[in-house]
């Protein structure tokens, strides 16, 4: 049975530990791609260009716009972020899964375009643990954890339109419900039925058959 790869997007407030999440799910399930952002901020300390985000300017950034070049992008924390098209569409063609790490608005633009992508929601164990990874990063003005943190509220408040959560409190523990979602959403009867039937024609055309 052809299946093509499953667009997984996985959301969480800043701090969340989403990429941890995310670096250890694909540590262990090696064919899952990861689809690297373009983005307008500036790198942080110890982020590569073409490994944490595609960096580049925002002339260039409008052009991806402009070229239609983006599957999805946000305008947030004063920078653009945007998913590049072509891997992605690439990926799931060719059977493999996707794993997305975008905020809540460029998951909702996914979930209107691509109905059958699978939306996870990272939460943090408590907002007070939320502040202290952002502020422990050292990356960001206070002015800045202010808007993240405001942001962060926001996101977890309309949690409802995601399909499933995870608390980040044990990351071997998060990776292992992300791998049990991924798993159940492979098997979902809905994303294949007509494969199923494809597969059995014959003996469904037979039982008809044999019922007359
Ligand atoms: P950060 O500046 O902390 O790397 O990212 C800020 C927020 O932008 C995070 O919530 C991150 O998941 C989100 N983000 C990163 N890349 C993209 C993208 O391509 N599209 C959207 N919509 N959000 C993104």
């Amino acid at each position: 049975m052809k299946k093509k790869g499953l667009l997984i997007v996985l959301s969480g407030p800043s701090g969340s530990g989403k990429g941890t999440i995310c670096k250890r799910f694909l540590e262990k399930n090696e064919k899952v791609g990861l689809s690297i952002s373009a983005t307008t901020r500036a790198p942080r300390d110890g982020e590569v260009d073409g490994t944490h985000y595609f960096f580049i300017d925002k002339p260039k950034f409008e052009e991806m716009i402009e070229k239609q070049e983006l599957l999805e992008y946000v305008h947030v924390f004063d920078n653009y972020y945007g998913t590049p098209k072509k891997y992605v569409e690439d990926k799931i063609e060719s059977g493999d899964d996707v794993i997305l790490e975008i905020e809540i608005e460029g998951a909702m633009n996914i979930k209107a375009s691509y109905p059958d992508a699978v939306l996870i929601f990272v939460l943090p164990p408590t907002i007070e643990e939320l502040k202290r990874r952002i502020c422990s990063r050292g990356t960001e003005t206070m002015e800045q954890i202010d808007k993240r943190l405001d942001r962060s509220i926001r996101e977890i408040s309309e949690i409802e339109q995601y399909s499933y959560f995870i608390v980040n409190d044990d990351l071997e523990y998060s990776v292992k419900e992300l791998e049990a979602i991924v798993l159940a959403e492979k098997n979902r009867v809905s994303r294949y039925t007509k494969q199923i039937h494809e597969l059995y024609q014959d003996y469904e055309n037979g039982m008809k058959e044999y019922s007359k």
